[in-house]
């Protein structure tokens, strides 16, 4: 095998193993290292997101979500079910299995791409060269024109809690839990500990989540975040906001995790506690000497807004740059950098990455929200239709929730979408094309939406905003 490459990828997760099949597809010669070990010390490509996050979460959101929804929702359906109940190894083994396709898939990918898969560790070295140490411990230095840094994120830790890989967990140690445990703690309330928190709470846990700030999902739209708040609190998921975590401690009885809120110190005695406060850039050992390549003070890699480092031939992508830490918003930035390196136009509009949280129901957006427009000084208009008044959503008995569209009350243009309700993570995609498109509420009024579906909820939304809609009294 040659040990030069024109492009060399440090990291097959979703950022670097597009970046590596797109430069593949561009008849670039390329190789991709990655030193992800799943729990049975076997190597696999995939990164965070196929092997510890997005994939293994989803699919046990999915089989918590259907035990649920056969629980509560099949009667209403008229279907008779009797003893209901669940199996946690064999939903463990469903989901070991969806990983494994999906991380072996991505070998198949780099077969057909010409990628060369290479498993170990990569560290930049001065001048474009590359130290490779095979998981057998062998060295080699390869060279080549252009360095890819994709080297992801992991877990932050927090000051007094200390992860045991048993009780105490991270979001990894929390998608591999052997029961459910009957007291859990999610320490934080972002969309991973949300995430979480629902599929235990489904499965029976008394799930408690921690958050220190003040405000559920800050992030997103208040509209939005109200009607999830109320939703969590219906599926009694336990949410304390203003509770600051001080130490957490094994005892014989449990997992004891201290913590203050309004009302002064406060114990919760758990079985297990999950720590999911963020997530911060992976860059071990991944920088030699003399590269050049900068950290900022959070510890990302310095990048401009085409990824370039500011050292010829040296690019990052994904969670280790700016940006959210989202495995779209890295894929987009792979093609893209692998684009620009063969000389082909490549770009990332940062302006319509969605974001998703796949908690029931489902919660989306892309842009703004309406309080963001307004700090900025945008003049808005805004419409919502509510999913209890799509038929689509009545017979799938999901009515909870709605869709919004935030516009430019003068220039019609959308300037954002929120949705909270059934399949939001994929209504949002035609919010995102209509943004990328720089469409008005107008454009989307203007477009068939087929009936009955969900998405008419959007088309209808998009009429609110100027007072038209059909199916709902405008106010
Ligand atoms: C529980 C959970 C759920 C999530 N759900 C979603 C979701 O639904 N949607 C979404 O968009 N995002 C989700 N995320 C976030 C998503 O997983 C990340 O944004 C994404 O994985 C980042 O991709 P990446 O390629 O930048 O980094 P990673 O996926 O972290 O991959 C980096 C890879 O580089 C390897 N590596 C690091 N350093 C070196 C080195 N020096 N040499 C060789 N290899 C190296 C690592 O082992 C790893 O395999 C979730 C995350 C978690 C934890």
């Amino acid at each position: 095998m040659s040990d030069s490459f024109d492009v060399i990828v440090i990291g097959g997760g979703p950022a670097g193993y597009p970046a590596a099949i797109r430069a593949g597809q561009n008849k670039l010669s390329v190789a991709c290292i990655d030193q992800w070990k799943s729990r049975d010390g076997s190597a696999a490509f995939g990164g965070t997101c196929l092997n510890a996050g997005c994939i293994p979460s989803k699919a046990l959101l999915e089989s918590s979500e259907l035990y649920h929804r056969a629980q509560h929702e099949f009667s209403i359906h008229g279907i008779k079910l009797e003893g209901v109940g669940f199996d946690v190894a064999a939903m463990q083994k469903r989901k070991a299995g969806i990983v494994r396709v999906s991380t072996q898939g991505i070998l198949a990918l780099f077969k057909a791409a010409g990628v060369t898969p290479l498993t170990g560790h990569g560290k930049l070295l001065a001048g474009r060269r590359v130290e490779f140490t095979g998981h057998d411990g062998a060295k080699r230095t390869l060279t080549a024109r252009h360095v890819v840094l994709a080297s992801g994120s992991e877990p932050m830790p927090l000051r007094g809690v200390t992860f045991d890989g048993e009780w105490i967990v991270d979001s990894w140690g929390a998608l591999d839990f052997p029961d459910v445990p009957k007291r859990l703690c999610v320490i934080g309330a972002g969309v991973i500990g949300l995430e979480l928190g629902s599929v235990w709470r489904r499965l029976g846990a008394e799930t408690v989540v921690l958050e220190a700030l003040e405000t559920l999902l800050p992030m997103a739209d208040a509209a939005v975040a109200k009607e999830a708040a109320r939703h969590f609190k219906k599926q009694r998921l336990d949410i304390r906001l203003g509770a600051r975590v001080s130490g957490a401690e094994i005892r014989a009885d449990g997992v004891h995790v201290g913590y203050a809120d309004a009302r002064g110190a406060q114990t919760l005695v758990v079985d297990r506690l999950v720590v999911a406060i963020g997530r911060r850039p992976f860059t071990h050992d991944l920088l030699g000497d003399g590269t050049g390549v900068r950290l900022d003070e959070r510890g990302f890699v310095q990048v401009d807004e085409h990824c370039r480092t500011g050292v010829e031939g040296v690019w990052a992508i994904g969670d280790c740059v700016r940006g959210p830490m989202l495995a779209h918003k890295g894929k987009e930035e792979g093609v893209a950098v692998a684009d620009l390196i063969a000389g082909q136009y490549g770009h990332v509009n940062y302006k319509t990455i969605p974001s998703v949280i796949y908690t029931a129901p489902e919660i989306a957006w892309v842009g703004q929200t309406e309080e963001q427009a307004k700090a900025a000084g945008r003049a808005v208009k805004t419409g919502s239709f509510p999913f209890a008044a799509s038929g689509r959503a009545r017979a799938m008995e999901a009515g909870a929730g709605f869709c919004k569209i935030v516009a430019d009350a003068a220039t019609d243009e959308i300037l954002g979408v929120h949705v909270i309700g059934p399949m939001a993570g994929e209504l949002i995609a035609e919010a995102v094309l209509a943004m990328e498109y720089s469409a008005s509420s107008e454009d989307l009024q203007r477009t068939i939406h087929a009936h009955p579906t969900l998405s008419e909820a959007m088309h209808e939304a998009a009429l609110a905003a100027d007072k038209r809609a059909i199916d709902i009294p405008n106010r």
